[in-house]
């Protein structure tokens, strides 16, 4: 397929804001795709394979800069200046290759997604020496075939920022309107299909043939990452029985990071819940599901959680975060922050997947096939109840246990990848705290010049993030004690759009737990919200940007927080 039609098709999706008018666009764009054009999928979502796989695109501004240069005949230094000027090298690079155009007058060559798709691949293939070098002309030789508008949109590829605003469920309904009957229906079994397999290219090429029970058919596979059932929540034990009903299973719910474990054979993969593959860092997680599970093949679910060498008491979520991306001296931070796997619900056993079996047999399963070593692998702490007074028990002692609360689980439910489901519930004490983005921030002064000192927090609005306030309390001024400004400015500065003196604006990627004393009416952010004292508690990188909190969401806590004045 020619590049120009995708090309057309990311500037037409990029021209509305409207969702629907997105879907409609994107629905007529798919029914014109052949079966060798899947791949296109992953070029939709800026993305040369699935999500999950790790080979990404990883092109730094700085790279792609010499890339335009080199391929428009530009002085580094105009490129440069162009980009100040503009702030989007995405346009700095149609404009500069409109004008070389119009002064050679050449046409562009006809450019193929294959051919686009075979050089990206190239780029995360390439280490060590000349790695630079040889990127700098997989690239040059794409933006020197590229008409202006394709350069817009390869430059945008590279750098990871696409702002076409298209997100999966937008897909999700497309494909439900482009090949089925667009109904409500249509889009969750499309839903559940990526839910199971993640590979948009896959669901694709079954819902094409227009067969919607063979979406059906797309099943979950060992070694293949999928999507971990997510809990709504409730705010009191009784309320947790009306949601999931009597008697049901309640269990610890531990404050650590969530874990989905695959094993084929004598391999183990150990997966996050965005999808991250972080078997490397984990090394003695393999050896416990070797050792004490039993099976040949099975993908179990759950939560990591630190503890003290010494007291064993268990520590929060914050205190052992940064075993997750760290990739060296794995076995000294494996010694000095050892975690417990607490197992809580089963997928697939044995060649058979167990997602639509009632909770009751999961459950049941799991404590069959688990050899209990506190401290390296348990079954969660559970009891199965009808009586309010033992569930209320049960909570306090999680809470004295340092755990975040409890879940509820209806004991007939199945397991629903990726789903946010009603019949597992998380119960934890009221308290006040958000999970928000940053999209920009401000360099300090004094001791703190040369760090970004002041983080622009955003929360989401559908496909957009909007400003609800800024916070410089909670981080370290050194960086051997926790996130310090420093560390927190190196995470940044790859991910700098738009700099215009001290003030930086940032792509969407890093999400922080921020706790607040109020939320306030304001005119001065775009989300028409402020937060009183924001205070910055955790980075959180386990989360997924869907996870941030919505709009909506501050809305109701702004009225819950009028009612409690009133009433409180
Ligand atoms: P939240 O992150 O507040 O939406 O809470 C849901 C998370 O709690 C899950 O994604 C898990 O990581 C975690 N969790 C801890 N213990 C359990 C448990 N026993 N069952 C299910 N999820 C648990």
């Amino acid at each position: 397929m020619r590049y120009l039609k995708l090309a057309e098709l990311y500037e037409s999706l990029s021209e509305t804001a409207k969702r629907l008018e997105k879907t409609e666009i994107l629905s007529e764009f798919l029914k014109e795709l052949s079966e060798s054009d899947r791949d296109v999928l992953y070029l939709l979502m800026g993305d040369i394979y699935p999500e999950y796989n790790e080979k990404k695109i990883g092109i730094s501004s700085q790279l792609a800069i010499k890339a335009i240069s080199k391929a428009t005949g530009t002085e580094k230094g105009k490129v440069v200046k162009e980009w100040k000027s503009i702030g989007d090298l995405g346009k700095v690079a149609e404009k500069l290759t409109k004008n070389k155009k119009q002064a050679t007058l050449t046409g562009s060559k006809n450019l193929t997604t294959e051919k686009v798709l075979e050089n990206l691949r190239k780029l995360p293939e390439l280490e060590g020496k000349g790695a630079v070098d040889k990127k700098i002309s997989l690239i040059t030789e794409l933006l020197t075939s590229a008409s202006p508008v394709e350069a817009l949109y390869l430059v945008r590829t590279l750098i990871g920022d696409l702002r076409i605003g298209i997100q999966e469920s937008t897909v999700r309904e497309a494909m439900a309107s482009a090949f089925f009957k667009g109904e409500k229906e249509s889009a969750l079994k499309v839903q559940d299909a990526i839910n199971k397999s993640n590979d948009l290219a896959e669901v694709f090429d079954t819902a094409r043939t227009g067969k919607e029970k063979d979406l059906g058919k797309i099943k979950i596979e060992v070694g293949k990452p999928i999507k971990a059932m997510l809990a709504q929540k409730s705010k009191t034990i009784k309320e947790g029985f009306e949601a999931v009903g009597k008697p049901c299973a309640i269990e610890y719910k531990y404050d650590g990071f969530r874990l989905i474990i695959h094993k084929r054979g004598n391999e183990i993969l150990l997966f996050t819940r965005t999808l991250e593959n972080v078997s490397r860092q984990f090394p003695e997680v393999a050896d416990c599901i070797k050792k004490y599970v039993k099976g040949d093949s099975f993908i179990l679910d759950s939560e990591a959680v630190g503890f003290d060498k010494k007291t064993k008491e268990y520590k929060p979520f914050q205190s052992i975060s940064q075993r997750i991306k760290r990739k060296y001296d794995i076995e000294k931070l494996q010694n000095e922050l050892p975690v417990e796997v607490n197992i809580f619900d089963i997928l697939y056993y044995n060649g058979k997947s167990m997602l639509d079996e009632p909770f009751k047999k999961r459950t049941e399963l799991v404590k069959k096939i688990i050899e209990s070593h506190p401290y390296r692998i348990i079954h969660s702490k559970q009891i199965i109840t009808d009586d309010e007074k033992k569930a209320e028990a049960f909570y306090r002692s999680a809470l004295k246990d340092n755990q975040e609360g409890v879940m509820m689980k209806n004991l007939e439910a199945p397991y629903s990848p990726g789903r946010r489901v009603g019949n597992m519930v998380k119960i934890k004490p009221e308290e006040k705290d958000l999970d928000l983005i940053i999209t920009g921030g401000e360099y300090g002064t004094g001791k703190r010049s040369g760090w970004i000192s002041s983080f622009i927090l955003s929360c989401r609005d559908g496909d957009k993030f909007l400003e609800i306030g800024k916070v410089g309390t909670g981080f370290k001024e050194k960086k051997e004690e926790g996130i310090s400004f420093e560390e927190l400015t190196e995470k940044i500065k790859p991910l700098i759009t738009e700099e215009k003196g001290k003030s930086v604006k940032i792509k969407p990627k890093i999400i922080v737990s921020v706790t607040y004393q109020e939320i306030q009416k304001s005119p001065t952010y775009s989300s028409g919200f402020a937060l009183r004292f924001p205070r910055f508690t955790a980075l959180r990188p386990d989360k997924p940007l869907s996870e941030t909190n919505s709009l909506k969401e501050i809305e109701k806590d702004f009225e819950n927080q009028k009612r409690n004045w009133k009433y409180g």
